[in-house]
Formats: structure tokens, C-alpha cells, sequence
């Protein structure tokens, strides 16, 4: 019964882009949309959401069946930090949002794959960026407690309610589904970035403090001796 339900949401996401495509391609040959630059973006646009849906799949089904393997190596977190503030540091400024990082001093270096879990933290910081309205502000934060790292991506954005949050780490969940649909997320980041935590024997969390007020995701990664 799970199968079946899953293949037949797949068929419903796949649906929507192929629709709106289809749809735009029949106004062009009947001359009711003009062959304009505008035109062609939202063509485009529609063609990349389908693409990244696929890939999004591909990389959920290889998680899940176990199909992959960690490369782990010693990483220091702050390695992985310079990586994620480099990566977004033009986004950020785009939409005028402030990214700051606070990172304790003297943590330990983590036995990780660093592909992955820059991977995790891209998803987090990600939908933070996509979430967070202009002017506000991500902040991320690396400390230790006990025998673990805790990664935290906290945003002043549009925040989670307390019934949608139990629901966000499942796949294709999406808390507002005009708006994610809109802005062409495909709910599968947050059940992606789970499964990598989880194979690095970590757990991943969200709190928040309500619609409108925010929110902040944590995940932890054991320090291994
Ligand atoms: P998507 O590709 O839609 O962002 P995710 O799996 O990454 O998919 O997230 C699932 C849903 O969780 C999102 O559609 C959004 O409704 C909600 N969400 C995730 N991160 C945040 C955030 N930082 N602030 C508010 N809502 C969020």
C-alpha cells in the first residue's frame, strides 16, 4: 500500500510541471501566448522544477535503499562552515538577508562525509533563504554537548505551526503548498537531509515558535574518540 501511495504521488508532482508546460507549448502553436522572452522563462522554469524533482528522487531512492556509501574523513566544523557561508554569501546579499555564523571555539574535528553533510546544511540553510522573508536574518550555530556536535540553522522567516511541524521531514510535505509549489520546492530536502544524518548516526529536529515567528532546525553528528 505505501508503494502504491508513493507511486501515485510522484505521478501527481511529475504532473503539475509536465501540465504547465504542455499548456504553455499548445499557447504558442495556437498563437494565444506570444514566442517572448517571458514566455520562454516560464517554460524554463517549469523544466528546471521537473529536474530537480527527479534528481531530488534519484538521490531519496539510492538514501533509502541503502545504495550509497559515506566517505568518511576528520573534518573540522569550521571547514564545513567556510564552505556553506561561501556558498550562499551572493544569495544572502541578494535578498538582503544576513547570514551569520557562531561557531564555540576549540571543538573537535568530526568523522563525517563532508559531501553529505555540507549537503545537509545546504538543505537547511536553503530553505531558510527560500523562507525568511528580506531583512532577516540565519544564523548558524556549532557547539558541543556532551559526546555530540549540534549544528543549528535558526531564521526569522515564516516559521512552522505547531501542528505542520510532527509532518515536515516526510516526503514531498510541504506546510504551504501554493507558496513551496510556487517558489518550486518539492518537500524532499528536509526527508533527504535526514536519511544523511542518520547514516551518520546523528538525529535531526524543528522547533518554533509558531507561523510568523521563525524557526530552528538542529542536528547532531557524535564526536567519535
Ligand atoms: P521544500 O523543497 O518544499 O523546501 P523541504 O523538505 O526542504 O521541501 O521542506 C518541507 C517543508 O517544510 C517546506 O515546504 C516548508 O513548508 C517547510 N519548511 C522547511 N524549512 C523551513 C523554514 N526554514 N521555515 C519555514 N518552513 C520551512
Amino acid at each position: 500500500r505505501m508503494k502504491t501511495a508513493f507511486v501515485s504521488t510522484v505521478s501527481h508532482e511529475l504532473r503539475t510541471p509536465l501540465t504547465a508546460i504542455k499548456g504553455y507549448l499548445e499557447g504558442l502553436m495556437d498563437g494565444v501566448l506570444t514566442a517572448d522572452p517571458e514566455t520562454y522563462q516560464q517554460i524554463h522554469t517549469e523544466i528546471n522544477r521537473l529536474q530537480r524533482l527527479v534528481n531530488d528522487l534519484q538521490e531519496l531512492s539510492q538514501l533509502e535503499s541503502g545504495a550509497f556509501q559515506l566517505e568518511v574523513k576528520e573534518v573540522s566544523p569550521s571547514t564545513l562552515l567556510d564552505t556553506i557561508q561561501s556558498n550562499f554569501a551572493n544569495q544572502f546579499e541578494e535578498k538582503n538577508l544576513q547570514l551569520v555564523v557562531e561557531i564555540k571555539p576549540n571543538l573537535p574535528q568530526i568523522l563525517v562525509d563532508k559531501d553529505r553533510i555540507i549537503q545537509v546544511l545546504t538543505n537547511l540553510v536553503g530553505n531558510s533563504l527560500q523562507y525568511t522573508p528580506g531583512n532577516g536574518k540565519v544564523v548558524i550555530k556549532v557547539l558541543r554537548e556532551n559526546s555530540n556536535l549540534l549544528f543549528s540553522v535558526s531564521d526569522t522567516g515564516i516559521g512552522i505551526s505547531a501542528e505542520q511541524l510532527p509532518n515536515i521531514f516526510n516526503r514531498f510535505y510541504r506546510t504551504d503548498k501554493s507558496r513551496a509549489r510556487a517558489s518550486g520546492g518539492s518537500g524532499i530536502g528536509l526527508t533527504i537531509a535526514k536519511a544523511l544524518v542518520q547514516a551518520h548516526q546523528g538525529r535531526i529536529w524543528a522547533i518554533s515558535d509558531g507561523e510568523g515567528k521563525g524557526s530552528t532546525f538542529t542536528f547532531s553528528i557524535p564526536i567519535r574518540k
